[in-house]
């Protein structure tokens, strides 16, 4: 048998759920039952009622997945596909900051590890970090771990401090305005639409700046035939595929390694063996629903 015939032949024999992250190879994204971004992912799982879950993504985003399903068995392919970017910031990080600043609200964006996500009073998706930042209930807030999402919500949102941690996506701010600049010289009736990762100088060309999410909501919407993409290659898959009669271009192609790990033998062992499984502790479940329950209400 066919390596997919047998990944698709196992999910139903052991009525298994597998999703994907937009980001992931095209023949992975085409095995799974959903591709999204991690939030949507996450409740979709909630959502369905399979009990085992192969989540092809990032650590944090399968584990995003087991504190909104706890009761589920959620599985990451491959152990070792952490998130850069999440690896920035520590719950020792966060505490030493709060011994400073007494008053200071912790927004975690959600690629952020669990035991982080459990030491913030709201998380926030990039798709609306600017909502949960206007409504929390306080006037400083420290941003974790991504910096230029911090500054990008801050120009939206007066009154309040935005202190943002140092934190960046390296495959975002890989990006540069040159190549954006030569891409639009290249396709000058393009829109250009860029993700909140991306440094503040790429964002300032921009036609819109949005999630994952929102590009393939506006690329479906827009009358725009052709669009010029800062983020990830992978999304490019589910941009084409959804819009055959548009065109879809890239300032260069770059691949996020991490979100590469995952090929379909790993999907395939996973299934098989279950493995690997996320494991939390109660307690961090419990408070970093809450957080997640917070981004719910706020936004
Ligand atoms: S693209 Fe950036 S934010 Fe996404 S998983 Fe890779 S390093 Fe993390």
């Amino acid at each position: 048998m066919e390596l997919i015939d047998r990944i698709l032949y196992l999910k139903k024999e052991k009525g298994a759920l597998i999703v994907a992250h937009n980001y992931q190879l095209p023949e992975v994204q085409d095995v799974a039952d959903f591709v999204g971004d991690s939030l949507e992912l996450s409740k979709k799982v909630a959502q369905m009622e399979n009990r085992l879950v192969v989540f092809c993504g990032v650590k944090f985003m399968a584990e995003t997945a087991k504190i909104l399903s706890p009761e589920k068995t959620v599985l990451l392919p491959r152990p070792e596909a952490l998130c850069p970017l999440a690896e920035m910031i520590t719950v020792e990080e966060i505490r030493d900051f709060k011994k400073n600043h007494p008053r200071i609200k912790v927004v975690a964006y959600v690629n952020t590890n669990a035991d982080v996500k459990a030491e913030a009073d709201v998380c926030c998706t990039s798709a609306n970090a600017v909502k949960v930042i206007r409504n929390i209930d306080g006037e400083e807030i420290l941003f974790v771990p991504d910096r230029n999402l911090a500054l990008w919500s801050a120009r939206f949102v007066d009154g309040k401090k935005v202190i943002p941690w140092d934190g960046f996506c390296y495959l975002h701010k890989r990006i540069k305005r040159k190549e954006v600049k030569e891409a639009k010289n290249r396709h000058p009736d393009a829109i250009v639409l860029a993700h909140p990762e991306c440094d503040p100088d790429v964002l300032d060309l921009a036609d819109a700046v949005l999630s994952t999410s929102q590009m393939l909501r506006y690329a479906k919407e827009s009358e725009g035939k052709k669009f010029i993409i800062c983020t990830e290659v992978g999304l490019l898959h589910r941009l084409r595929k959804e819009n055959p009669q548009k065109k879809f271009f890239v300032p260069r192609a770059l691949m996020c390694r991490n979100m590469k790990l995952t090929r379909l033998e790993d999907v395939y062992n996973s299934l098989l063996y279950e493995k690997y499984k996320i494991e939390l502790p109660q307690e961090i479940i419990s408070r970093s629903r809450e957080a997640l329950e917070k981004m719910l209400e706020y936004a």
